[in-house]
């Protein structure tokens, strides 16, 4: 019987260690309840072996060391036990404390009960047996196993009520049912010993079938763990996108749920397929070089667009063996790009609708003003009654202040169009300083305001940026200052720093002594439209456009405006643009021409040629009659023609020196024309100075004309003054003789 007994434990020790050594060997079984598992499995053998081994000695001593060896496996089991519950069912804190504390506790009675006058041996029929003499010890013994049971029943208890996965709740269950089979044989082997009969081992065996239970339930919890190992494969098969694996013959072999779905098949009609068989695609798809590929390509079954990113799968020996295909449906986001480019094409054909509404609106009004400001121009240079001179005067100024507001409107529209551009060229700050001054000294002498220019002499006065839009900006502040200034004075001073030895920081400020801003109103000043102080202002002419222009045109040129008033004492403006530098020349003094506007307008002029003929093309006859009117006294021979057909039979018959060349006309317009004219066989005018006229006068339009080949750029309304200075520079030499009024006109 006893060797019965001892094969049967000896067998089970065997296996538990066997299970126990397999289970550590594994990859990656690291972790506290990995060891613990371990550790129990070795406290689960040894007790079985030395307990089997105290069952087949004959010599009590033996048995006795034997015993104690196997007991202190009992303690060992009953502390692993203990520390895999307190870890599974996540107890924490005081009751972890406790728990753990008090298995350990036990083996203080360890070395008594191992005291041999503690014990008694008795050879049984099955054996070697041994128990506790009855007394204290026995029965601290019999209650420590029942507390330790106890304890453990109470934890897995717990552990079953308050477990939410099912997971946790089966491996509460099995370890309830580990618990109960060792706490019942401790119970039983210790209740036989207490009421004096020798120990049958009754645990030794019954903790084997709970070690078992406890294998299943470390191996269930092992599988059923997401591990970053094991993790992949959840991450492949819950991926929405369709997930392809070739193998290296190129034939799919795994598809993720994605991929069934993507391709409406199921997993093992998937399996059938080639690359080229699920896109429109080279049969050679998977030849590339490197380890990654990208390409774009149609399903054949769904006509969807994809982007497809193709990775090698290399063996340790570099060998391909598979391919890992990643689909990314992109339909949706190339019909939206498709869409956008649509939606982007419309904006652009609405955007150039606008803008040749903006040509064409700047051209139907300044053609009509062209011819009001013309005629009145000349009505100004030959009519001696001063009645119709000062009505002249009026209309003067009246289309003057139109054309103004024209100017703003359209500038405006092409700011928030984003039409407007800042186009760069070397200019002279002096000679826009001076024409400001000569422009602005008329206004302020008409309201007797004093106006004074302080500049720095020694300032760089040649610089590279925007002059058409430096001149804007300062004009309008400046006509402000004396728009708004009832009595005293306007005052521009200039600052300058210099930031490098090619950039300037230059700073205007306009101060004038007018009726000043209310503080609460000066934030609004730069919006569209809005006109402050309405009280005051509502009889002097303006839109409220202008500064909102200066504010916007300042910062395109990453300039700044500010403004300081005091109301009713008056204003500053400052604008600080920064400006290249376009060559050394010096500011000096800003001399202003003496001669009024009116006398200009009286004067003599620039030059006289009466040998120099031109060609005036422009569909309208008033500007015909303008352009005659203020070419009168220069006694230039002029022709003029209605049609750029006319045009080229003129040019074919005689030759002119300058041709003025209208670019907006029915049926052939300027830019035709003049192509017309370069190819024209019989051509006698090709040495001929073409310029354009036109009432255009959109941002980059002057480098367009250009581009298309005229030789200057002249806006309707056309000045007098202007159109003399561009003749004299454009007819030969030999013909133009300095008229009385030359010296005037150059220092204006
Ligand atoms: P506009 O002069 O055509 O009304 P602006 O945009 O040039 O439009 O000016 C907006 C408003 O700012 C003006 O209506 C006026 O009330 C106020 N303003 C501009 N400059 C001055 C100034 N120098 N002194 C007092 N008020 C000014």
């Amino acid at each position: 019987m006893k060797e019965v007994l001892f094969c049967l434990l000896l067998a089970f020790a065997s296996v538990t260690y066997f299970v126990g050594l397999g289970s550590a060997a594994k990859k990656g079984r690291k972790g506290r309840i990995d060891k613990l598992y371990f550790a129990s499995t070795m406290c689960s053998a040894g007790w079985g072996l030395f307990i089997g081994l105290t069952l087949i000695q004959n010599n009590e001593n033996i048995a006795a060391v034997l015993r104690a060896i196997g007991t202190l496996h009992i303690f060992g089991l009953l502390i692993c036990f203990t520390d895999m519950l307190v870890y599974w069912s996540g107890i924490r804190g005081r009751l972890k404390r406790w728990s753990v504390g008090f298995v350990w506790a036990g083996l203080i009675l360890y070395p008594f009960l191992l005291i041999r006058s503690n014990v008694e041996f008795e050879m049984t029929s099955y054996g070697m047996a041994y128990r506790i003499k009855p007394g204290a010890l026995s029965l601290l013994y019999a209650a420590y196993c029942l507390a330790t049971a106890l304890n453990l029943l109470r934890m897995s208890a717990r552990m079953v009520r308050r477990s939410i996965r099912r997971r946790d709740k089966d491996i509460a269950y099995a370890l309830t049912l580990c618990v109960v089979i060792v706490g019942f044989g401790r119970v039983v082997d210790i209740s036989l010993q207490l009421l004096g009969y020798a120990a049958f081992p009754i645990s030794a065996l019954g903790q084997y079938i709970a070690q078992m239970v406890l294998c299943r339930t470390y191996l269930f919890y092992n599988s059923s763990q997401v591990t970053l190992q094991n993790m992949s494969r959840f991450v492949y098969y819950s991926v929405d996108e369709p997930v392809f694996l070739f193998d290296e013959a190129e034939r799919l072999c795994i598809v993720n749920n994605g991929a069934t779905i993507f391709l409406g098949m199921s997993a093992e009609e998937c399996c059938k397929l080639r690359l080229s068989d699920i896109f429109v695609l080279e049969r050679d798809a998977f030849r590339f070089r490197g380890s990654k590929n990208r390409v774009e390509a149609r399903c054949w079954q769904r006509n969807n667009i994809c982007s497809i990113s193709i990775d090698k799968i290399y063996d340790d020996y570099k060998d391909i063996i598979g391919y890992i295909v990643i689909v990314h449906d992109v339909t949706e986001r190339v019909r939206m790009l498709e869409r956008l480019e649509r939606e982007k094409q419309r904006a652009d054909k609405a955007n150039e609708a606008k803008s040749a509404f903006l040509a064409n609106m700047s051209h139907e009004i300044r053609t009509p003003i062209n011819a009001v400001m013309g005629m009145n121009e000349m009505i100004l240079r030959e009519s001696e009654e001063p009645a119709t001179l000062e009505y002249a005067r009026n209309i003067q100024n009246a289309s003057k202040a139109l054309l103004v507001l024209i100017n703003d409107i359209l500038d405006f529209s092409k700011i928030e169009s984003g039409m407007m551009e800042v186009v760069e060229e070397p200019y002279s700050l002096k000679e826009l300083l001076k024409a400001l001054l000569t422009e602005c000294r008329m206004r302020a002498e008409e309201k007797k305001l004093e106006l004074t220019f302080q500049v720095p002499a020694d300032m760089p006065c040649m610089l590279l940026g925007d002059e058409v839009r430096v001149r804007q900006i300062l004009l309008n502040i400046l006509t402000n200052a004396v728009k708004y200034t009832v009595r005293g004075s306007v005052t521009l001073r200039v600052r300058y720093e210099k930031v490098s030895d090619t950039a300037l920081d230059i700073a205007f400020a306009v101060t004038d002594t007018g009726i000043g801003i209310k503080e609460e109103n000066i934030g609004r000043l730069f919006g569209k439209f809005d006109r402050v102080n309405e009280e005051q202002v509502h009889a002097i002419e303006g839109t409220g456009l202008g500064l909102s222009i200066v504010d916007r045109l300042v910062k395109m040129m990453n300039g700044t405006v500010t403004v300081e008033s005091v109301y009713g004492k008056g204003s500053t403006f400052t604008v600080c643009l920064r400006q290249r530098i376009a060559g050394e020349e010096l500011m000096g003094t800003l001399e202003e021409s003496s001669g009024s506007h009116r006398q200009q307008q009286k004067s003599a002029p620039v030059f006289t040629a009466p040998e120099a003929r031109i060609l005036a093309v422009d569909d309208n006859k008033v500007n015909l009659t303008v352009i005659r009117g203020l070419l009168r006294k220069t006694q230039v021979q002029i022709d003029c023609v209605t049609s750029g057909r006319e045009c080229l039979e003129y040019a074919a018959r005689q030759h002119y020196d300058v041709i003025l060349l209208d670019h907006m006309m029915p049926s052939m317009d300027g830019i035709e024309t003049l192509e017309k004219l370069k190819k024209l066989p019989d051509n006698k005018c090709r040495d001929a100075a073409v310029i354009v006229l036109t009432a255009n006068a959109m941002a980059g339009v002057r480098d367009m004309y250009l581009e298309k080949g005229f030789d200057d750029y002249l806006s309707k309304p056309i000045e007098g003054a202007m159109l003399e200075r561009l003749l004299a520079k454009y007819l030969p030499a030999q013909y133009v003789r300095a008229g009385s009024g030359a010296q005037e006109q150059q220092t204006t």
